[in-house]
């Protein structure tokens, strides 16, 4: 398995874990929200419904964006592999296919065209 098969993994791991954490905090608050709707009573005015909403929704939708992230990393993840591998010396954005030594303007193995900074890695430290 090359590192590049080994990064992907790990993004679809991170993407599992995010969507683990996430998905039952979601349902959870769905779950409050939907108990809350129901009447409970004389004592339940629109006040305290509106109350719920409120209390209720920056949950929803922070835990919605973490699993809608987790859920991204899972299925695609491709923008963050690309700008993380893109780091790497020498290494295809797309494929990880290895370009040292390799002078064409595209990657051999996925014809996508290797930028300056991935072909040439600063020196510097
Ligand atoms: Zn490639």
């Amino acid at each position: 398995m090359s590192e590049f098969a080994w990064f992907k993994l790990l993004v679809r791991l991170v993407g599992i874990l995010l969507l683990g954490l996430s998905v039952p905090m979601v349902l959870w608050h769905v779950g409050s929200l939907a108990a809350q709707m129901i009447p409970s009573g004389p004592m339940s005015t629109s006040g305290s419904m509106e109350y719920a909403l409120y209390s209720t929704v920056p949950g929803l939708l922070g835990y919605g964006a973490q699993a809608a992230f987790g859920w991204y990393l899972l299925v695609r993840g491709d923008w963050v592999i690309r700008k993380v591998l893109a780091e790497i010396h020498g290494r295809c954005a797309v494929c990880g296919f290895d370009l040292t030594g390799v002078k064409a303007t595209s990657c051999p193995e996925c014809n996508t065209p290797v930028r300056k900074s991935e072909q040439k890695a600063p020196e510097h430290t």
